[in-house]
């Protein structure tokens, strides 16, 4: 099943790639990435242009449609175009830049091989508090019916664990959706480390290393980044060569970039929440910022004219109504 997925996901990869059509019109003037020759603004093939345009725009608040697939794309010329210091003389390297003032992780990069890679678990990365996963105080990380897993953002490596042995790294994590995790970055991640596993120096041929360049998109001020630039080349192969952009969206979510907030798109939320996954019996005032579970001794005490009794499951009420909950009751 898992590979089923994973391969299919390999396929979409390529033929995106190889749709000579699709070329990017970014303007990442200040990556300082060589975006090569510009061209006409592509045909969507998910109909996500005006998404497309939201991210070539940086702007603050932009709003992901539901059925939006659309994960990643060609980024330039759609290579890599890395300096003879990238490739470190053929040296296994990592290169972390630090943090800037706002605490936000820049470029980083590295030489990799099978020999490097870890021989244990990764550990737990809840140390780390990446931008944008709060803002003032109160945690972005909300819950989703419609988001696997739950939770929208992911702490993700910019260089995965797999293949850097990274671990709570704060110069190396990001605050990442879980699409931009799951259909985004892992998909590379596996394509790559499956190459360095197959040409690890045990058949025959030397062992095989991946230059990885990764270059976080971080706008103005802005605490969440609107994607990344992933760059790999394989030096003794042309297997692994390629430049994407990776969009960090969530399908079904609006977020904005500069705080991390986020909330279920307008658009998309149903008519009526007790229809979703986890609803239950909630009481809150219509003048109030705060919602109980029925019993509370304070839901009880709220004027009639201004109560209101909801069934609907709690990101519903702090993500869609904005309440906060009591904390008597703790519902
Ligand atoms: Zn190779
Ligand atoms: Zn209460």
């Amino acid at each position: 099943m898992i590979s089923k997925t994973r391969k299919l996901l390999l396929i979409l990869m390529m033929v995106l790639l190889s749709l000579a059509a699709i070329a990017c019109d970014f303007d990442f003037g200040s990556l300082g990435v060589d975006d090569g020759e510009k061209t006409d603004t592509p045909d969507n093939p998910t109909g996500t242009t005006a998404s497309i345009e939201a991210f070539q725009n940086h702007e603050k608040i932009i709003s992901t449609p539901l059925d939006d697939e659309l994960a990643f794309i060609q980024y330039g010329d759609g290579l890599p175009h890395f300096t003879d210091d990238d490739w470190n003389g053929g040296e296994y390297y990592i290169r972390l830049s630090d943090l800037d003032e706002l605490g936000r992780v820049g470029v980083t990069q590295g030489l990799f091989d099978e020999a490097h890679f870890p021989d244990h678990e990764r550990g737990s990365l809840s140390s780390v508090t990446p931008t944008g996963w709060k803002y003032n105080g109160k945690s972005n990380n909300h819950t989703y019916s419609f988001v696997s897993n739950g939770y929208i953002y992911n702490r993700c490596h910019t260089l995965a664990f797999s293949i850097s042995s990274l671990e709570a790294e704060k110069r190396a994590l990001i605050t990442g959706t879980r699409f931009f995790n799951i259909e985004g970055n892992y998909a590379y991640e596996e394509l790559i480390l499956d190459h360095l596993k197959e040409m690890d120096g045990t058949n025959g041929e030397p062992m095989h290393q991946v230059l990885i360049k990764v270059t976080p998109d971080f706008h103005d001020d802005y605490l969440l980044c609107h994607g990344i630039v992933y760059e790999a080349d394989c030096l003794q192969c042309d297997d692994i060569d390629f430049a994407v952009y990776m969009f960090n969206k969530q399908p079904g979510v609006t977020i904005n970039y500069a705080t991390g907030e986020n909330w279920a798109n307008e658009s998309d939320m149903p008519e009526d929440p007790s229809t979703l996954l986890g609803a239950t019996d909630y009481v809150y005032s219509s003048t109030g910022d705060k919602f109980h579970v029925p019993s509370c001794r304070y839901a009880e005490a709220i004027n009639e004219d201004y109560r209101v009794e909801i069934k609907a499951p709690r990101s519903w009420m702090t993500d869609t109504l904005h309440l906060d909950p009591c904390g008597v009751c703790k519902p």
